[in-house]
């Protein structure tokens, strides 16, 4: 599992699972970190700064408002 840290808005997302509702995408690429490390998530979670994103604990819900390019993939 790796993990995808969002240093402005202080959210964990799970790469895997992040999609548009995470809100990550005006975020540069010199704020967001990737990471692997369970330790590590594990300390910026108790340092109660850093919160896991809701949107991403599971596969989103691909809506065709969203993904308008998804019929080709069914
Ligand atoms: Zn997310």
């Amino acid at each position: 599992m790796t993990y995808f840290i969002d240093h402005i808005t202080k959210k964990i997302h799970r790469q895997r699972f992040a999609g548009d509702l995470c809100g990550f995408l005006t975020t540069p690429i010199e704020k967001r970190e990737f990471t692997a490390s369970q330790d590590y998530i594990k300390r910026l979670e108790e340092n109660d700064v850093f919160t896991i994103c809701p949107y991403c604990q599971s596969v989103q819900l691909l809506t065709e408002k969203v993904h308008p390019m998804s019929d080709k993939f069914l």
